[in-house]
This record gives structure tokens, C-alpha cells and sequence, in this order.
């Protein structure tokens, strides 16, 4: 049994209504999924936003992923802890796992070791529904526009030309690309189609941006199924598919309780691709996180390049909100790789390697404090780390001007990061960030994207590949120019190319293409390999997992 498992299995939950009278949650405003998860009633979010102050926002991000693991999830949860510990009422919010990557390659996404939100089993299947009322309303569109162009298509729609595919929460690539429709006249109009996977639906996005339940029909009815042969775009609204889709995410949009290994309240909810889509927890969450407490940590997903930019150029920007503080995971085994050692030989000392990886966070230092706020990094501690090592990093990011401290959250719980959460503490009470968007609303799409690559990617320019920049000019002219712009490309480096660790410069960003996200409200720029549908892996941990004598679930992460 893996480690994360043992240990969650190991802790005494308290019954969630305890968890919610802690954090100040009405009873009659929780709705129980059984013993220890709960939704949170709407009227009580509104409520409890519109009355209460809001609490500070720490957002946790990391430096550049490599194969040896980074712990942003972890650390999110060990720095909640830790705060909690110190007195702070403090609330974790996250994102929900994808069910598909569990059966794929080994890995959870509710933290590890001490530092997790539990019970992690319900968190990584089936959990509250959330993703199969994403997965039927986004799928219902898809029905029926089909419909639609079957019993006559009054609306025109070019079925050459249709933007919305299906989706399911599996990594199944023989569904990526497939004819619908086949088997004769009743059966519709044979096209070409595909499935996505449930967290790159643009309903997912939707639901984690959405501020209530009128902004997300909205946004829902804003989504672009197609197009015209005059190229005119054809909506969810003119299908008049937003009213039914809304009402079977009505109960998705309610915030999920559940509680860390400690005891403390932990919001899990919403979980959208961190490349086609912005990778951040819902705003809901968010939003009520900060009402209920004084401080809410928060994670973006993959390096602070995509996941941090997103969060503040996309998230914040959109909900209005504004961190108080930023914190960079990094482990000296992910250093030494952007040093240039490679991961088999990770568990020999190399001070050296260390240093010369050390460019890698110190680029993630500069980016964030271009948001106009100051960093502070958590060196998440890892058994094979020396001293030596670690002593190469503090000096490193001290001479960089900011903090760092070892955290042992993994191996201690939340006492393990109470170094962490004092320094966050302070830079919290020093109230110096002073939070600003890498570029306004007003820029045009292309010089939004120019001035992420060359601001935060340190790219000499980006390059626009065929057809592009007409996508754009009729983006612009159809009025969605004040967008922001979400960039897919590769996690593993700077650049567009994953093989170049370390801080590459002086590169260029290639935009192969580019895509309207009118309902989620962004303009998604492809820069690399963007995977939304992921296959299985050749033996994958499906084939381990079943259940044993006693019901419990063996071999899952
Ligand atoms: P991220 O959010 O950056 O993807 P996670 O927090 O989910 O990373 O951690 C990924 C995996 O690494 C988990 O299985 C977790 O148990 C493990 N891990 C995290 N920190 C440590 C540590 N300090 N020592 C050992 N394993 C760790
Ligand atoms: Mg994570």
C-alpha cells in the first residue's frame, strides 16, 4: 500500500458537521454526501460573502515540474495546517482530481504524507457528483446540437464547422477523434467528431470561474457550439441549451467541505486543465474561503510560468480578487535536475548541481514580484536532501532578496511548516503586495500573449503560425479583443520546448492556433502538444487496483 494511503486510512475523522461548525458553516447550510464530505448551500455562500469581511489569499505555486516531484498540493495543505496550528483561522481550498489520470498513472491529487485533505479515496473517485453533472451538461449540448441540425438546422449552423465535442471523465485515446451519426437516415448527419476529457470541458472552466448562479448560465449560454457558413458564430443560447444545463450543475456549483489529516476545513471544488484552461479551484470556493476565514492558500497548477500566471492574469483579474502573498514550492531533487542531473542519480549530494538549478526558481522570484508582489519560497524537504544542499538554497534566494525555509509538512503535519507559516504570517502583516495584472484588458490578443512570453517566458518574440492572426482580428471584431489569454504549452520549462530546463532566454513562442472560450471568457493560445484527451499508460495501475476482503480499495495511488 502506498504511503499517502496508509496514512490517510490511519486518521479519525471527525463527522463533517464538526468540521463546518469550526469553520463557521450553518448547519442547516450543509448538505452531507455521507459522513465527512458536505456541499455548501447557495444561499449561505451569498450570504456569508455579502456579510463578512474577506480573509487574505495566499496562492501556493511551484517552480518548474520535473519527474521527481515537486508537492505544491502537499505544501497547500501543510501551510493550512501549519496556520491553523498558530492560531490563524485558515481554510485550504483546492481542486477536485480527475478520475481519469487515477487508473492511468499512480498519483492522487489530495496531497501526501502528513499533509493531506481526507477521505482521499471518495476525493479521487466519485467524490460529489461534480464532474458527472459537468460531463451530462456539457454532453447535453452536445446532443443537442445534433438535434438541432437533424430536424432541419434553422439556425444554419455549418456542420463542417462545429466547435463542441463530447466529453468523459476516462483516458480512453480511442474516443480522441470519431464519426458520429453512422447507420443511415435516422441516425442524423454523419461528421467527424471526438471526446475530450471532463476537466478540458469549457463547462468546467464555467463552473470554476462562474461568481453565482446567474453568471454561470450567462456564461454557459456564451459558449460557441459552431459556425455559420458566413462564419457568424452559433451559441448554447440560440439552442437554448443554458436554462437545462445550468439546472444540472445547479448542486456542482455548491462548494465541497471536507478536512485536512488535522482536523481543519478544506474546500474542494471545480478542477479545469491547467494548459486549455486556467488549472485553479472555483472562485465559489474561493469566495467563501475567504469569508469564513482570515486566510485562505490556495493552489495553481503545474510551475508558477502557467499555473501562477493563470491564477493572476485569468483568475484574479476575472473574480476581482488580489493576493496578499505568493509562496514557491521547489525540492532540491527538481533543482538538481534543472542542473542537469538526471533522476537516477538524484540521491547522491551534488551542491553544485543545486546552484546551477537554482536559475530555475530564481526566474519564478523575478516573475512573481513583476505581479508586484514578493515571494517567499518553501524548500519542501525530501529524506535524501543534505544540508549542504539545502544551505546552497537558502543563500541563493537570501541573496535574491527573499526568504526561504525548509518545510518537513510531509513527514511532520502542519508542525513541519510552521517556519513556512510564520514567514507567511509576516509577509501577510507587512501588507506590502500590491497586486497587478502582467497587462491590461485593453492590450490587443496578440500583444497579450507577446508580453507573457517575453515577460514571464523570457522569449525573444512569439511567432504566429498560419492563420492566426485573422483568427484573432475576428475575435477582436466580434467584440472579445478585452479577454484574457490562456496559454497552452508544455509545464517542463520556460520555453515551448520541455527538453530546455533551467531558464532558457532568447527563445520564440510558437502559436499554432488559437481558440475562443466565450462562455469561460478567455482566448486559448496553443503553443506545443496540448493533450485533452490522455490515453493509458501501457500497464496501467487499473490493473492493480480492486478491491480486498474487507471492501477496502487496494492499489489505487
Ligand atoms: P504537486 O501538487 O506539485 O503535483 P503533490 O503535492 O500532489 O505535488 O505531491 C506529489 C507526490 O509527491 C505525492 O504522492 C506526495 O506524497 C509526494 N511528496 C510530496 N512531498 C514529499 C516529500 N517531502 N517527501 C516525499 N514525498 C513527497
Ligand atoms: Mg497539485
Amino acid at each position: 500500500m502506498s504511503i499517502d494511503l496508509e496514512i490517510a486510512r490511519k486518521a479519525t475523522l471527525r463527522p463533517i458537521a464538526a468540521i463546518a461548525s469550526r469553520a463557521g458553516i450553518d448547519e442547516e447550510a450543509l448538505e452531507p454526501h455521507g459522513k465527512y464530505k458536505a456541499k455548501i448551500g447557495l444561499d449561505f455562500v451569498a450570504a456569508a460573502r455579502a456579510q463578512r469581511p474577506r480573509g487574505k489569499l495566499v496562492l501556493v505555486t511551484g517552480i518548474n515540474p520535473t519527474p521527481a516531484g515537486e508537492g505544491k498540493t502537499t505544501t497547500t495543505v501543510g501551510l493550512s495546517d501549519a496556520l491553523n496550528g498558530l492560531g490563524t483561522r485558515t481554510m485550504v481550498c483546492l481542486r477536485e482530481p480527475s478520475l481519469g489520470p487515477c487508473f492511468g498513472v499512480k498519483g492522487g491529487a489530495t496531497g501526501g504524507g502528513h499533509a493531506q485533505v481526507v477521505p482521499m479515496e471518495d476525493i479521487n473517485l466519485h467524490f460529489t457528483g461534480d464532474f458527472h453533472a459537468i460531463t451530462s451538461a456539457h454532453n447535453l449540448l452536445a446532443a443537442m446540437l445534433d438535434n438541432h441540425i437533424y430536424w432541419g438546422n434553422s439556425l444554419g449552423i455549418d456542420t463542417r464547422r462545429i466547435a463542441w465535442r463530447r466529453v468523459m471523465d476516462m483516458n480512453d485515446r480511442a474516443l480522441r477523434g470519431i464519426v458520429s451519426s453512422l447507420g443511415g437516415v435516422k441516425n442524423g448527419f454523419p461528421r467527424e467528431d471526438g471526446f475530450d476529457i471532463t476537466v478540458a470541458s469549457e463547462v468546467m472552466a464555467i463552473l470554476c470561474l462562474a461568481d453565482d448562479m446567474l453568471d454561470l448560465e450567462a456564461r454557459l449560454g456564451r459558449i460557441i457550439v459552431g459556425y455559420r457558413r458566413d462564419g457568424s458564430a452559433v451559441t448554447a443560447k440560440d439552442l437554448k441549451a443554458d436554462g437545462a444545463m445550468a439546472v444540472l450543475l445547479r448542486d456542482a456549483l455548491s462548494p465541497n467541505l471536507v478536512q485536512t489529516l488535522e482536523g481543519n476545513p478544506a474546500l474542494v471544488h471545480g478542477g479545469p486543465f491547467a494548459n486549455i484552461a486556467h488549472g485553479c479551484n472555483s472562485v465559489m470556493a474561493t469566495k467563501l474561503g475567504l469569508a469564513l476565514s482570515d486566510v485562505v492558500v490556495t493552489e495553481a497548477g503545474f510551475g508558477a510560468d502557467l499555473g501562477a500566471e493563470k491564477f493572476l492574469d485569468i483568475k484574479c483579474r476575472l473574480a476581482g480578487l488580489a493576493p496578499d502573498a505568493v509562496v514557491i514550492v521547489a525540492t532540491i531533487r527538481a533543482l538538481k535536475m534543472h542542473g542537469g542531473v538526471k533522476k537516477a542519480e538524484l540521491g547522491r549530494e551534488d551542491v553544485d548541481a543545486v546552484r546551477r538549478g537554482m536559475t530555475n526558481l530564481a526566474r519564478h522570484i523575478e516573475n512573481i514580484r513583476k505581479f508586484g508582489i514578493k515571494p517567499v519560497v518553501a524548500l519542501n524537504h525530501f529524506t535524501s536532501d543534505t544540508a549542504a544542499e539545502e544551505q546552497a538554497v537558502m543563500e541563493a534566494v537570501t541573496a535574491l532578496g527573499t526568504d526561504a525555509v525548509v518545510c518537513r509538512h510531509w513527514g511532520e503535519g502542519g508542525k513541519g511548516a510552521e517556519g513556512l507559516a510564520k514567514l507567511v504570517q509576516q509577509r501577510l502583516a507587512a501588507g506590502d503586495a500590491a497586486f497587478k495584472p502582467i497587462y491590461a484588458d485593453e492590450l490587443p490578443l496578440a500583444d497579450k500573449v507577446r508580453t507573457i512570453a517575453r515577460e514571464i517566458y523570457h522569449a525573444d518574440d512569439i511567432v504566429l503560425g498560419a492563420g492566426v492572426a485573422e483568427k484573432l482580428a475576428r475575435f477582436e471584431a466580434q467584440g472579445f479583443g478585452h479577454l484574457p489569454v490562456c496559454i497552452a504549452k508544455t509545464q517542463y520549462s520556460f520555453s515551448a520546448d520541455p527538453t530546455l530546463l533551467g531558464a532558457p532566454s532568447g527563445h520564440t513562442l510558437p502559436v499554432r492556433d488559437v481558440r475562443l472560450a466565450a462562455g469561460a471568457g478567455f482566448v486559448v493560445a496553443i503553443a506545443g502538444e496540448v493533450m485533452t484527451m490522455p490515453g493509458l499508460p501501457k500497464v496501467p495501475a487499473a490493473e492493480q487496483i480492486r478491491l480486498d476482503e474487507a471492501g477496502m480499495i487496494e492499489g489505487l495511488f
